[in-house]
């Protein structure tokens, strides 16, 4: 039997309208308008894209948009100074430094210098210790978006097998964090694992965060599972072309699983409107008033 496609472009859509309606009530009832800061130092190709589409989707929600580009060549404490004229600034609630920095900064020092309040990432080193320690964290987008799609489609995941396989402090450890709030029995798989299509057997819940095309194969999906593939990886397609596919393989995993996130379409699209509600989230906090509705962890 083939699986449900969970469709991250829609759900996605979805959480920006949710997003844009409750901006919209903050503006009506308190005149406060959420803003977010993007911060992009020198020209990566790819974070441009990135940074242009957060900037469009942020003005679409109904918040203000405030991008700062710096030319590669910036010096780290030029970079903190911008930081801090943006952690003192109130009408930024949210602040995102795009990653990766150019070689000659140290990225944990600009992340930890983001007043923790408006690290809508979720990177700073006290969010990393509230959302280890179960506490009120801003969670990581990607991650958020991952859950955000598995509450949708499971409902309790209470005492289920969830595996996550990578442990970045970007993807798999926050996902780990999140699933064990959930009350899942987690294990994160990596490089070193010894027999990963045996862990992966065993899981209700996959997450596959890796970065290598296609790497979880659809015999080492449980039947029935909910396969979640955050993979995002470029590879030759006829004709001399390129196209995009997860760290699953798609179509063998699919005549297996129960649900499964497509690439594109999946997991990529849940993370900008994640954003988005983080900056949300943020601007609540701020104020003093009630967390987003079914936004939040
Ligand atoms: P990292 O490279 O930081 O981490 C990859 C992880 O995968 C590591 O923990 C590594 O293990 C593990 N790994 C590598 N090879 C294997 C293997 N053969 N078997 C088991 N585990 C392995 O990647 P990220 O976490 O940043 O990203 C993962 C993927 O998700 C990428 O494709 C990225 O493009 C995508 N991504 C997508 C996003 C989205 O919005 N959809 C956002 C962020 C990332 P070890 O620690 O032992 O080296």
């Amino acid at each position: 039997m083939s699986a449900t496609i969970i469709d991250g472009k829609a759900f996605a859509a979805d959480i920006r309208g949710r997003v844009a309606e409750q901006v919209a009530a903050l503006k009506a009832d308190h005149g406060i308008t959420p803003g977010l800061a993007v911060v992009l130092v020198g020209s990566d190709a790819a974070s441009e894209v990135y940074v242009r589409s957060k900037g469009r989707m942020t003005v679409e929600v109904g918040m203000e948009s405030f991008e700062h580009r710096l030319p590669e060549e910036t010096s780290e404490a030029d970079l903190l100074s911008l930081v801090a004229q943006l952690n003192a600034d109130p009408a930024v609630h949210g602040i995102l430094v795009q990653l990766p920095l150019p070689g000659h900064m140290n990225s944990d020092a600009v992340i930890n210098a983001i007043d923790p309040a408006k690290d809508v990432d979720g990177f700073h080193i006290s969010n990393v210790g509230l959302l280890g320690t179960g506490q009120k964290a801003m969670v990581p987008c990607t991650p958020l978006g991952c859950l955000m799609m598995l509450r949708e489609h499971l409902g309790d995941m209470s005492g289920k097998e969830a595996v996550v396989i990578g442990r970045s402090n970007i993807v798999g450890k926050p996902m780990a964090h999140l699933l064990l709030g959930e009350s899942c029995t987690v294990s994160i798989a990596h490089s070193r694992t010894k027999d990963i299509a045996d862990v992966v057997r065993r899981a209700d819940i996959v997450v596959a965060a890796v970065g290598r095309p296609k790497m979880v194969r659809g015999d080492w999906i449980k039947p029935g599972a909910t396969v979640i593939d955050v993979g995002i990886n470029r590879v030759e397609a006829e004709g001399g072309k390129t196209r995009l596919v997860g760290d699953v393989d798609f179509d063998a995993a699919r005549e297996v699983a129960g649900a499964i996130t497509p690439v594109p379409g999946g997991v990529g699209p849940m993370t900008i409107a994640c954003l988005l509600a983080n900056t949300l989230t943020a601007a609540c906090r701020a104020n003093g008033l009630p967390e987003p509705e079914g936004l939040t962890v």
